[in-house]
């Protein structure tokens, strides 16, 4: 009998097994129904031998110590800041908008100062920034939103930025500086040798079993164990009794080329033009030295893999009824971006998982029932 069915090999699955088999010496049985352990995070090198991300670019960065900390357990790193430029009007600029994209943009030449000035003259007044279109506008006005995040938010989403929470966009900031980093977290770095390798080495322990093309359904009544740690999509895992909570997906067209470098970044988004909305070059990313290159083109759609829950609020209000099921269940754990229906980052996911160890932790610890009754007792 296993002591823990651990149903998903991505961050979520993989940390708690790592931390129940060597924290607490549990046994773990850790299932996937695809034929690869690090969920969305996979990466392989290709018939080529260019290191590539199976789901899409994955860029690690975190302001987490202990995150990061944890995770250099089992992964050197490379250091990498990852840089975006944005395909606009036939110039590609830096995302984040910052005083170079401006000037650029507009031939100007303008001090950080001025460029305060400048977004406070377009921005509209937005009494409760609500929406997706709301955090924007209310920031550079609308001739910036609609050059940088309507069509790309539209394409991505199949939805309006007036429809969607405020964090999506919130996700990218402004800045007034000249600071063309993507992100500005303390920890930016991706795994030296891959995060396949990561994880490999997150579950080479004697007490996890790994078993991949096997999926959840086909084996729950087949295998004994005495607790659950789910992180599929939730709502799959109560049979839809609310019905379907709605996810995107993403088609992944991969190419590679005799020419490198492809384009000048790591990134490379097109909001108004293509049915995709960004390509990424993977060498970039991975400091991987190869006479070759190989690129990855994203084309959103609504139906296939879930990959990314959308933030919007009926959507809560979905997924708070499922929630609320979850809860009545005290030997079963919902963790990770589908299983607790959360647009989160893989440190983000990384968190989650620690301190649900943490909780199982003190549940362990905790006195049985059984026996806090008898203490009761012999203490009248
Ligand atoms: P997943 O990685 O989805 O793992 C869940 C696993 O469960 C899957 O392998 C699935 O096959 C398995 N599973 C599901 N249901 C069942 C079942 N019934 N039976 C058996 N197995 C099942 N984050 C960043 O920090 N930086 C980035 O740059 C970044 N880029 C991203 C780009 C894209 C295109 C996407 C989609 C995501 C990106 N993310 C990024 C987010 C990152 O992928 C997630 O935060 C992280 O992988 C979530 O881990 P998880 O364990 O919750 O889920
Ligand atoms: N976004 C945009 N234009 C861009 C980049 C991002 O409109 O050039 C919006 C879009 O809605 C996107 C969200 O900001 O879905 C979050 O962007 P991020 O790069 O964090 O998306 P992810 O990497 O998670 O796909």
């Amino acid at each position: 009998m296993f002591d823990y069915l651990i149903v998903g090999a991505g961050y979520a699955g993989s940390v708690l097994a790592e931390r129940l088999a060597k924290g607490l010496n549990k046994k773990v049985l850790i299932i996937d129904k695809r034929n690869h352990i690090a969920g969305n995070a996979y990466d392989h090198y290709n018939e080529d031998g260019i290191l590539v991300h199976k789901y899409g670019p994955h860029i690690f960065h975190t302001n987490s110590k202990d995150v990061f900390d944890y995770l250099s357990k089992f992964t050197e790193w490379h250091n990498y800041q990852h840089k975006v430029l944005a395909s606009i009007d036939g110039q590609m600029v830096p995302m984040p908008i910052n005083l170079n994209t401006i000037n650029s943009l507009y031939g100007l030449n303008l001090s950080s100062a001025d460029v305060e000035d400048f977004f406070a003259s377009k921005a509209e007044d937005v009494k409760q920034v609500l929406t997706s279109e709301d955090v924007v506008v209310s920031k550079v006005g609308r001739e910036l939103y609609e050059k940088f995040f309507k069509g790309y938010t539209r394409k991505q989403w199949e939805l309006d930025p007036s429809e969607l929470d405020a964090s999506v966009t919130a996700r990218v900031p402004t800045r007034t500086n000249k600071d063309d980093r993507y992100f500005t977290d303390t920890y930016q770095a991706m795994p030296l040798h891959g995060y396949t390798r990561m994880f490999e080495k997150m579950l080479s322990h004697p007490n996890i079993k790994i078993m991949l093309n096997t999926s959840y359904q086909d084996i729950m009544d087949e295998i004994s164990y005495k607790k659950l740690i789910f992180t599929g999509p939730v709502d799959e895992y109560f049979n839809y009794c609310y019905g379907k909570l709605p996810y995107r997906s993403i088609d992944f067209k991969f190419e590679t080329l005799d020419n490198a470098p492809f384009q000048p970044t790591g990134t490379v988004n097109y909001p108004n033009d293509y049915a995709f909305t960004r390509i990424t070059e993977f060498k970039y990313l991975t400091g991987q030295e190869h006479r070759k290159t190989s690129i990855v083109y994203e084309f959103p759609k609504a139906e296939g893999d879930p990959y990314y829950p959308i933030p919007k609020a009926e959507n809560a209000v979905l997924y708070k009824k499922y929630q609320a099921l979850a809860d009545q269940l005290s030997n079963t754990h919902f963790v990770g971006r589908l299983a607790t229906y959360k647009y989160y980052n893989m440190d983000q996911v990384v968190a989650q998982a620690l301190s649900t160890f943490k909780k199982i932790l003190n549940q362990e610890n905790s006195i049985p029932a059984s026996d806090e009754k008898n203490i009761l007792k012999s203490k009248n």
